[in-house]
């Protein structure tokens, strides 16, 4: 069998599909899983070991025959954590194939074959009675099924369908219960997500101010979860303007229902300030009493205990519909509107007439109703809002703008247009090559221009680079090609190099003496030791006792499948790491001239200046927009004596783990790594080699 995967060609910048192996799609599911993560998990697997061992006495405490259903099995742990417990037989439901088929392996490897019966099924198509999958229904129902956002991986409709058909009633459940917590905060950075600010701009002719247009003001933005590692916020980000309040509980021990339904909580502000988001995240009580208690929750907390890192939880960002100035004391209702997969949050202002207050509670999910959320994605909001890298862009334009120019744009979804218009460039044009099929951004931009009388200021091109003609420029020659560069189908730091590709098919229109902004970028790496990111690439051994090795080694068998020598983009802002070797530029990119036809590549070493792990390299972009202005998509800022490292909060950047990690111990001879880096012009990819 033949899977298509939709890949964007960072030449074209335009979505290709390629037919792959059967194998693919499997082990990228491997490689990318957070299996690794969740085995890592100690403070999870160690409260799930105490949940199930108390479900199982009090079973067994009731006189009767213990019978598990476990569904997720994934490798099989939380089975064979019930047939050590003294379960008397455990169902282990696994939807995955691969999954289904290791867990097999798992079990038998640790002995339990007697004990679990591995089920390759969805649970909804499980069956129960003499001839079923289950010979009857089951006393204890264990799972682990939830996402950061708790119902998103679909627990509501299974806990609903598995209390109708596959356990009893007044079954045990481990976890019992899950709650959800939420805080209301104000914050101009995750606010920055979520809208745009207005641009100020000096201009010639006095300060200009670039301003969303009205429907981007008050649109409720997209449902998808905005989930980040929170405990990376620091506490002068935000200001919490409530405590810390229970939202909505779920007993997973009764029937759920997974419709769609609301929750209304009456809050009283700490503090006066503007709601803008609402924080959240969940703990699960793995048994009735409350006492075994497993909780996402951030550092501010309770910040006495210790946090254990976690991946595959984190916690979650809402975004309010629109800003709200609070009043310390006021009463206010925060509701949460659910449906089967998702949360969404509102905030009202106590009124008397509470009758039609309830009618105006329910919101709908949020829909973007602006299409700015279509076309910038919440990491590009917070890099648009991004002051002072606004500014760069602003004093290098000024530096090559005149009042002549012509200046051509290439990049998705950019201001830079604007800027050159506003500092005064005679004729500006732009083009967004990647754009998809299934949003075009004209309408957005015309309603841009509009709320800023740009119409007819700014033209935007709808044609590819390479099939650009005189008449679109008004048979002028370019003097002035201008990209951040960005490009919304770029996954990797140097895909951005497509402003590189564009710049080459446009060659034929630019003046002689183009100036090109940025007129260089550059490739820089350096050698890290990651405080928690290694987990989930680390081998995991034995998790509680269980030998879970072939998980370890089916998860190295997908990642050198096909990715061994690639590099996988993470926000390093939400992974701290250590340097352990000075940031090095390993390749650079000239933009004034077309690309090479040959490849470029570099060989070298680098050598480790502190005592550390290194767990892999970091690779990040660097754009010189001028000949003195250059701004960073990685490291930001090196603290010298540690070695910590800022990164840019906006970009994600390159990160390749190295398959064996060495500790570096003396310093006084530095061990040196050894590289080899190659960016092949045809394909737009940085392929690459280390040697500890
Ligand atoms: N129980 C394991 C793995 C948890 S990951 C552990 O705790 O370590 C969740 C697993 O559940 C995934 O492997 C996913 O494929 C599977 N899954 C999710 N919903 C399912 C369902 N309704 N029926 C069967 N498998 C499901």
């Amino acid at each position: 069998m033949k899977t298509f995967c939709g890949r964007a060609n960072p030449t074209t910048g335009s979505m290709e599909w390629l037919e792959e192996g059967e194998d693919y799609d499997y082990h990228q599911e491997i490689a990318r899983s957070r299996y690794a993560d969740m085995l890592h998990d100690k403070d999870r697997n160690v409260k799930y070991y105490q949940g199930i061992r108390a479900a199982v006495s009090r079973v067994k405490e009731r006189g009767e025959k213990a019978i598990v259903l476990d569904i997720g099995t994934g490798t099989g742990l939380l089975s064979m954590m019930a047939a050590s417990a003294g379960a008397d037989f455990c169902y282990a439901i696994e939807v995955f194939k691969p999954m289904a088929n290791a867990a097999v392996k798992i079990v038998e490897k640790n002995g339990f074959s007697d004990k679990i019966k591995v089920i390759n099924k969805h649970s909804t198509e499980v069956t129960v009675g003499p001839d079923g999958d289950m010979q009857c229904r089951a006393n204890i129902l264990v799972t682990e099924l939830f996402d950061t956002e708790l119902i998103g991986e679909g627990a509501l409709p299974t806990y609903e369908h598995a209390h109708k058909y596959l356990v009893q009633e007044g079954c045990e459940a481990v976890p019992h219960r899950a709650t959800v917590y939420v805080q209301l905060v104000e914050s101009r950075r995750m606010w920055s997500w979520k809208k745009l600010f207005p641009v100020h701009v000096e201009a010639e002719d006095g300060e200009k101010i670039l301003v969303p247009p009205s429907e981007m003001e008050n649109c409720p933005g997209v449902p998808s979860v905005c989930d980040i590692q929170l405990n990376q916020m620091p506490s002068s980000d935000f200001s919490t303007l409530s405590d810390v309040v229970k939202m909505f509980s779920v007993d997973f021990s009764k029937p759920v229902q997974s419709a769609s339904t609301y929750y209304r909580v009456q809050l009283e502000p700490v503090k006066s300030g503007k709601a803008q988001i609402v924080l959240s995240w969940w703990d699960i009580d793995m048994d009735p009493s409350g006492m075994i208690n497993c909780t996402m929750a951030p550092y501010w907390v309770k910040p006495t205990s210790a946090l254990q890192w976690r991946d595959h939880w984190m916690q979650c960002v809402y975004f309010l519909p629109h800003e709200e100035p609070v009043l310390q004391g006021e009463k206010l209702f925060l509701t949460a509107c659910r449906d089967e997969y998702s949360v969404w949050y509102n905030l009202q202002k106590a009124r008397a007439d509470e009758e039609e207050h309830k009618a105006d509670v329910c919101v709908e999910s949020p829909v973007c109703r602006c299409r700015a959320h279509l076309l910038w994605n919440r990491p590009r909001f917070g890099e648009l809002n991004d002051q002072s890298r606004t500014r760069q862009y602003i004093k290098s334009l000024r530096k090559v703008l005149k009042t002549d120019s012509v200046c051509l744009c290439i990049s998705d979804g950019s201001l830079l247009p604007v800027l050159a218009h506003y500092l005064g460039a005679k004729q500006v044009q732009c083009m967004q090559p990647s754009r998809t099929d299934l949003y075009h951004p004209h309408e957005l931009w015309e309603a841009f221009f509009k709320a800023n009388n740009l119409e007819d200021k700014i033209k935007i091109i709808e044609v590819r680079p390479e099939l650009l003609k005189p008449s679109h420029l008004e048979d002028k020659k370019i003097s002035v090609l201008v990209g951040e560069p960005f490009f919304t189908t770029s996954l990797l730091p140097w895909h951005n190099l497509y402003f590189w590709y564009a710049r080459t098919a446009v060659s034929t229109h630019l003046a002689r003496n183009v100036t090109v902004l940025p007129q260089s970028a550059s490739l820089h790496m350096m050698i890290v030791e990651f405080q928690d990111l290694w987990r989930i690439r680390s081998p995991c051994g034995t998790c509680e006792g269980f030998d879970v090795r072939t998980m370890d080694d089916m998860i190295k068998d997908s990642l050198n499948f096909r990715e061994s020598k690639e590099a996988e983009p993470h926000p390093l802002w939400e992974y701290p790491c250590k340097s352990l070797s000075e940031p090095q530029e390993v390749l650079t990119f000239d933009f004034t001239k077309t690309v090479p036809q040959h490849c470029l590549s570099t060989e070298g070493s680098v050598k480790l200046l502190r005592k550390g792990k290194s767990h892999g390299a970091v690779l990040w972009m660097e754009y010189h927009l001028t000949a003195d202005i250059s701004v960073s998509t990685g490291l930001m800022q090196l603290s010298n004596e540690k070695g910590n490292c800022e990164w840019n909060p906006h970009c994600k950047q390159a990160v390749y783990f190295f398959s064996s990690v060495i500790e570096s111990e003396i310093l006084s001879d530095p061990t040196a790594v050894t590289y080899a880096i190659n960016f092949d012009t045809k394909t737009g990819e940085v392929a690459m080699d280390f040697k500890l």
